[in-house]
């Protein structure tokens, strides 16, 4: 099996697990037990906490654990919108992109049903980038917070994060991006980035699913999502999974070290790949940004097929890939974000996704591309002759 569904998660790394593996077993205790195994735990974190913060260039007390991208995201759209809102009630709006993964696009539908907050919608272009320009015209004196991502999970486009921070900051509103997909392939400096609050989750990157984090300037206020023992410098209660945060903060480290390298290989990879079905599969269209994209996503749109259909050949052919994302497989409705970028509903569904691990070989991606001619010339064919 070629595995080409990396965005939606990866396989636990060996070295993540043998790092995480005490944690679990002989060194098992409670971080704030006052014996032995409690302060071996305690330590245990505080090396976990200082390692993410080593990667993303911030301090120790600026990253908080979380269960995933998920979680990080929900923390920073109502932790910092509230929290704002509770300092100064005329903060009462949010900006998000069309295209938010959900954890944040619901965030903000939260913020808005429940706090009566107004959520300002900026658009993308047609590859799906945000323009400075597009945010500079949406934000208001009264906006709370922008929350825009770094790399796209459906069409890998790559927005200028520090340019829409920089923007957000003309107007001294705090600024987060949703980095999930952007870890391992692209930096992720915050400083360099100008942002003050950026997501991650383990499982896109070798640490298992269940673990993430969020990084939140020391300055900003957040308001807590989980309220309880006051863990987490009191952001987020509850006993902390320090076999996740270990296993986080190593697979973190190994694929900062690893990122420039496999970026480059990786893209070059990616850029044969889309040259070849662009010329042997008729029709096929390439989503997202030509040059602005994740070196690991390559996603197509393929008219006259439905991208559900193309999948079941594809894994048929020893291909496993992605119609959509994850979150919106099994549903029929067309992808938002593909309809963000100006896509017609009845060609969004024919979008499939391609997303490499750094593992991914020159063959694999031949051998793809060979499959990807296959079955959408039998999807089609079906599509023409039912029976
Ligand atoms: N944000 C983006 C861009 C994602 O791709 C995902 C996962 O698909 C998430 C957030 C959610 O992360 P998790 O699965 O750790 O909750």
């Amino acid at each position: 099996m070629i595995f080409l569904d990396a965005a939606a998660t990866t396989p636990v790394r060996r070295e993540v697990l043998q790092a995480m593996w005490p944690y679990l077993s002989g060194e098992f205790g409670n971080p704030s037990s006052h014996h032995s195994l409690g302060e071996a735990a305690a330590t245990a974190l505080a090396g976990a906490r200082s390692a993410v913060a080593n990667v993303l260039n911030c301090r120790s007390g600026e990253v908080t654990f979380t269960s995933g991208g998920t979680e990080a995201d929900n923390l920073a759209v109502k932790g910092i919108a509230l929290a704002r809102k509770a300092a100064d009630p005329a903060l009462n709006r949010v900006v998000i992109s069309a295209v938010e993964h959900p954890a944040v696009e619901e965030s903000a539908r939260y913020l808005e049903r429940v706090h009566g907050f107004a959520v300002d919608v900026v658009p993308v272009d047609g590859d799906g980038l945000v323009t400075p320009e597009a945010l500079r015209a949406v934000l208001r004196p009264e906006t709370a917070l922008v929350s825009i991502m770094y790399a796209n999970n459906e069409v890998g486009t790559v927005q200028p994060v520090a340019q829409l921070a920089a923007v957000a900051h003309e107007l001294d509103v705090p600024f987060h991006t949703d980095a999930v997909q952007a870890a391992g392939w692209l930096p992720l400096d915050t400083k360099a980035l100008g942002v003050d609050a950026l997501s991650l989750s383990g499982h896109k990157l070798g640490a298992p699913k269940g673990s993430g984090v969020l990084f939140a300037r020391g300055r900003l206020r957040l308001e807590p999502l989980v309220h309880g023992g006051g863990q987490e410098r009191g952001k987020r209660s509850g006993t902390e999974n320090v076999a996740g945060a270990v296993a986080l903060s190593t697979a973190l480290t190994l694929s900062h070290a690893e990122q420039s390298t496999a970026a480059s290989q990786v893209a070059g990879m990616r850029d044969r790949f889309i040259e070849a079905i662009l010329a042997n599969v008729p029709g096929a269209v390439l989503t997202g940004h030509p040059v602005k994209r994740l070196p690991s996503v390559a996603s197509f749109c393929f008219p006259g097929t439905s991208g559900e259909s193309v999948l079941l050949e594809l894994e048929r052919l020893g291909v496993v890939c992605s119609s959509g994302s994850a979150c919106a497989a099994g549903s029929d409705a067309p992808s938002p974000v593909l309809l963000a970028l100006g896509l017609d509903p009845g060609t969004a569904q024919t979008a499939v996704r391609f997303s490499f691990t750094s593992a991914v070989t020159a063959a694999d991606l031949e051998q793809t591309a060979v499959a990807v001619e296959t079955a959408v010339g039998r999807v089609r064919n079906l599509a023409h002759h039912p029976n």
